[in-house]
């Protein structure tokens, strides 16, 4: 076979051969480098999947590349063919192997660096979806805070708040469940107070000084604890996984805690604890986020429950008040009735005593009237004015009750008050003169002779300074003067401060007498009610002590002054008082009252045949005032009854004297029937009361159902006879008599 013409093929294969041991070479080479390059390649990407199967493959190539290095000392001559076929597959295979591995040198670089691209934005990502959490939290936050203030404003209801915070932080959350656990009052014990699902959790309790409460309570951030904590156990146990639960505190804010200087570091803080829980059998965990919304939360109802501490402390602050306030109103109401039973109770006795009155004034002033010889005739007397004497103090009785309450108004009108001192003398000289007192009387010049104002309580003011006077004195002389006080005057000592008008004047009255006299300490004492005002001196005298201290309130209402002096026991003493009064225009002096005085005996049957009905259900009372009329010779009918009025009533009847106190008769509607009956006839009956009543209210209600007088009972003849001539002469009583 070693022939020359196969030399030229020997190194022909040696040369085949040759190639394919440098192949070999750098397949050997290209496979071991090519794993490395990947092994490097793995080692850099972090984030390549399949690392294993890169692994094997670097394997399979390295032990590829073994079996070329082998071949390199194994490699046996083969047949030319064969060896052609290998040297180029294996130049073929070197070349590609190489240019791989010389490809991967290339592009590793490229592919690494855009690993690291991916990486860094799968970072931005992150970091992107932290700060979108943050916004939502932010939002979320924003929403609960709005949320909260609205219902803070809306309702400002604890309990609202409360279970409006646990409803929409379950609904914005996804919650299982959500709770709130309140300290009791001891501060030992939390107490499951509020859940979203359970609508009246009760009587579950947890003591404070658990560890875990311990531990959520150390850190205003919210904590993830045990689904298995006592706190967590909202639900009875079930058999799937219980979902993850945070905890956060709520910082109790009471209202002394405001002041906010202390407010950072309150020393008895109290906190409840806020239970949130995920759904069960969920892979959900928390957020950083929803934990931060959470802690907002936490702040915010925190806020909410003191703004609503300080809401039920102002409610119970102004329940408390408004308790007092009806408290205080029932007080008045009390009071109120208390006041007007007295005066209730005062104007039925008034009334009541007043009708008896009414018989013996009214009979004994017809026996007056009537032949009697001088013995019986004193005797009479005496009973009449004892008796007026007895209707006086009646007066006086209802005047202070009304005085003091307010009620009692002035009954103001024009009268003669020349003629008024006239009168009050007159009737005192029959006492002054039995006692041998000298009384006098002096009215000045500039003294209006008219005046507009209470006519009645002037003179009863005046009657009882007098009174006292002639009271009071054993012997001398009793001095009533009369003037109308200059303005300057009044300045001192009474200090009024009088308004200058053309139309009022200020009577000033002095009445001196040489009495008992009054001791300087007593005399301020002289104007309370009662004994209390009664002197030493004067204790015995048979006064009820209320004469001044109604002086002084009427005096006060007339707008004017009452004092009186005394230089001591025994020397006298002088009563002053001082009272506004109108002075009537000249308009004013032709509707002067008309008074006509009859003297008795004169025209005993002046009303012969006057037709006149007498209304009263006291068969006594009426009895006595028929008997009144007929003296006066008028044709009485009387009834008892304001059916039986209606029913006789003609237009024959001039006048009608009505009770108006006929108890289940409203005399005001038979009054207002009789206006119906007759309509605007001239022919009409008068209507007159009779009336026990002094207060003003009942002569208004008269007037206003269109009655055209009201007179006080009891009625004297005299009495009776003026008003029967007023009423024939001007269809109306002006005064009420
Ligand atoms: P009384 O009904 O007791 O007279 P008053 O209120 O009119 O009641 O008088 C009160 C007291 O003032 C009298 O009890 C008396 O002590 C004293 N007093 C009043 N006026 C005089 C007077 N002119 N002289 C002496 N004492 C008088």
């Amino acid at each position: 076979m070693d022939c020359n013409c196969f030399d030229p093929q020997w190194p022909a294969d040696e040369l085949l051969m040759r190639y394919q041991y440098i192949a070999d070479f750098f397949i050997a080479v290209a496979y071991f480098s090519i794993p490395m390059e990947l092994v490097y390649f793995v080692q850099k990407s972090a984030v390549f999947p399949y690392r294993w199967v890169l692994v094997q493959f670097g394997a399979f190539i390295i032990l590829c590349g073994a079996t070329h290095l082998i071949n390199l000392w194994t490699s046996t001559t083969h047949t030319r063919t064969v060896a052609i076929v290998m040297t180029i597959a294996k130049v073929f295979t070197a070349a590609v192997s190489c240019a791989t591995a010389a490809m991967l040198v290339h592009i590793i670089p490229d592919l690494l660096s855009v690993k690291t691209r991916e990486l860094f934005l799968k970072n931005k990502a992150a970091e992107l979806d932290r700060e979108m959490g943050l916004i939502r939290t932010q939002e979320e936050t924003g929403r609960y805070v709005r949320m909260l203030t609205h219902e803070i404003r809306s309702t400002l209801d604890r309990h609202t708040i409360l279970k409006t915070t646990l409803v929409e932080l379950g609904r914005a959350l996804g919650l299982e469940e959500c709770a709130l656990w309140m300290p009791t009052r001891t501060g030992l014990e939390l107490q499951l107070s509020y859940t979203l699902h359970h609508q009246n959790p009760v009587g579950f309790t947890v003591p404070t000084q658990l560890p875990v409460i311990n531990q959520v309570f150390s850190t205003n951030r919210a904590v993830k604890i045990s689904p298995n904590s006592p706190v967590a156990r909202l639900r009875p146990a079930e058999k799937y996984m219980p979902g993850e639960v945070v905890a956060v505190r709520v910082p109790l804010l009471h209202l002394s805690n405001f002041q906010i200087n202390d407010w950072p570091e309150l020393s008895t803080k109290r906190y409840a604890l806020m239970v949130l829980m995920l759904p069960s059998d969920s892979a959900r965990q928390w957020h950083v986020h929803e934990l931060e919304l959470v802690e907002v939360v936490a702040d915010q109802v925190a806020v909410a429950l003191s703004h609503a501490a300080i809401l039920e402390e102002s409610m119970r602050a102004r329940d408390l008040l408004m308790e007092q306030n009806v408290a205080l109103d029932l007080a008045r109401r009390e009071a109120e009735m208390a006041v007007r039973a007295r005066n209730d109770f005062l104007s039925v006795m008034n009334h009541e005593m007043r009708t008896p009155m009414h018989a013996i004034i009214a009979l004994s002033s017809l026996l007056q009237e009537s032949e009697l010889t001088l013995e019986q005739r004193l005797m009479v007397e005496t009973i009449l004015k004892s008796s007026n004497l007895l209707a006086t103090l009646i007066n006086d009785v209802l005047d202070l009750s009304r005085l003091e309450d307010g009620s009692l108004q002035l009954d103001v009108g024009t009268f003669n008050l020349h003629a008024l001192f006239r009168e009050v003398l007159n009737l005192i000289k029959p006492i002054a003169y039995v006692k041998k007192l000298f009384v006098t009387l002096s009215l000045s010049s500039d003294l209006p002779e008219f005046a507009i104002g209470d006519e009645k309580r002037l003179m009863q003011i005046l009657l009882n300074v007098v009174g006292n006077a002639v009271k009071f004195s054993k012997e001398g002389s009793v001095s009533i003067s009369a003037v109308a006080a200059k303005p300057e005057s009044l300045k001192d000592p009474p200090k009024l401060f009088p308004v200058q008008s053309e139309n009022h004047f200020y009577l000033r009255v002095q009445v001196k007498d040489t009495g008992s006299g009054i001791s300087p300490q007593d005399i301020p004492k002289l104007f309370c009610k009662f004994a209390e005002n009664q002197t030493l001196a004067t204790k015995n005298s048979g006064g009820t002590g209320l004469g001044l201290a109604i002086c002084k309130r009427f005096v006060n209402l007339m707008e004017g002054h009452i004092w009186i002096e005394s230089e001591g026991l025994g020397k006298g003493s002088t009563a002053i008082f001082i009272v506004k009064l109108g002075i009537p225009g000249r308009s004013n002096e032709s509707k002067l009252p008309f008074m006509p005085r009859l003297p008795a005996n004169h025209m005993p049957m002046a009303f012969k045949g006057l037709k006149v009905l007498v209304m009263d259900d006291n068969g006594f009372s009426r009895m006595v005032t028929k008997s009144l009329l007929v003296h006066l010779g008028c044709d009485v009918t009387t009834v008892g009854s304001g059916d039986e009025c209606l029913r006789v009533l003609s237009q024959e009847h001039k006048v009608i004297f009505m009770d108006v106190r006929i108890p289940g008769i409203d005399c005001y509607e038979v009054a207002v029937k009789i206006h119906e009956k007759f309509g605007k006839r001239h022919d009409r009956p008068l209507i007159v009361a009779v009336t026990g009543n002094t207060d003003r209210v009942t002569k208004d209600n008269c007037l206003r159902v269109g009655m055209d007088g009201v007179i006080l009972k009891p009625v004297s003849v005299d009495k009776m006879r003026s008003v029967l001539s007023e009423l024939l002469e001007h269809g109306v009583v002006r005064q009420s008599q």
